[in-house]
């Protein structure tokens, strides 16, 4: 289950990091002279912003799941322990919290 997981969070790192390319190319472009056209690109690039943090934080849990392989560690809470459950990890397999855990946090 774990060269599974492995593979999944894999391909979910690639394509986060291709959406972080994507998202880095468009705040690089410069901004419309036009002045009107600028504060719409402005408001763009408040949203693509909130996107950037938004995948960079995906990009970190993707990573951390992957070390857990790496230290066979990976379905454990990193907080309690207890193991995640198999359901869990299936929907989310950079989960780090147990079901317990993770609805404590909110
Ligand atoms: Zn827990």
């Amino acid at each position: 289950m774990c060269a599974v997981a492995k593979t999944r969070l894999e391909v979910q790192l690639a394509e986060l990091e291709g959406r972080q390319g994507r998202i880095a190319r468009d705040l690089a472009k410069p901004l419309n002279p036009d002045s009107s056209e600028q504060a719409v690109e402005m408001e763009d690039n408040d949203s693509l912003e909130g996107q950037a943090a938004l995948v960079a934080r995906e990009i970190a849990s993707v990573k951390g799941a992957l070390m857990r392989i790496e230290n066979d560690t990976y379905g454990e809470c990193v907080r309690c322990g207890a193991e995640i459950a198999p359901k869990r990890l299936a929907v989310r397999p950079e989960a780090a919290l147990c079901f317990e855990c993770a609805s404590q946090e909110r």
